[in-house]
């Protein structure tokens, strides 16, 4: 999609931190981190969000989802905890609209959901 922040990242139109790379998805570093490590994982196809999930993208999902902890290894934190958020729609805050998975670690994380 043209007009979507990361796709554009992941035409590598727009620069990103990328720590994670390959055929199906991207892992790069939040420009606004909440935590010392803070990565987003995102499929490369173009899916909105939570609520546009179908049966037909269980591999795509699977696979992204199998990937966190190896990019929680990579970033140090896999032994330590990590959290992993994922926003859908205007209550839970979700501002890009392109599936992603926050990846957050690195320190204590506070234990309230909202
Ligand atoms: P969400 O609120 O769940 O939609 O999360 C969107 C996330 O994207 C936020 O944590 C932003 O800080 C992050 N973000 C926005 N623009 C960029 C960018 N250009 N590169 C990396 N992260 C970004
Ligand atoms: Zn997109």
């Amino acid at each position: 999609m043209d007009n979507c922040l990361f796709c554009r990242i992941v035409k590598k139109e727009i620069p990103s931190s990328i720590v994670y790379e390959d055929d199906l998805i991207l892992g790069f570093k939040d420009i606004q981190p909440q935590a010392p490590v803070h990565v987003l994982l995102i499929p490369k196809v173009h899916i909105s969000s939570m609520n546009e999930i179908k049966e037909e993208h269980g591999k795509i999902i699977a696979h992204l989802t199998s990937v966190i902890p190896q990019v929680a290894e990579k970033m140090g934190i896999k032994d330590s905890g990590y959290r992993v958020v994922l926003n859908c729609g205007k209550d839970a805050g979700q501002t890009v609209f392109h599936l992603h998975y926050h990846i957050l670690g690195g320190k204590t994380l506070e234990t309230q959901f909202g």
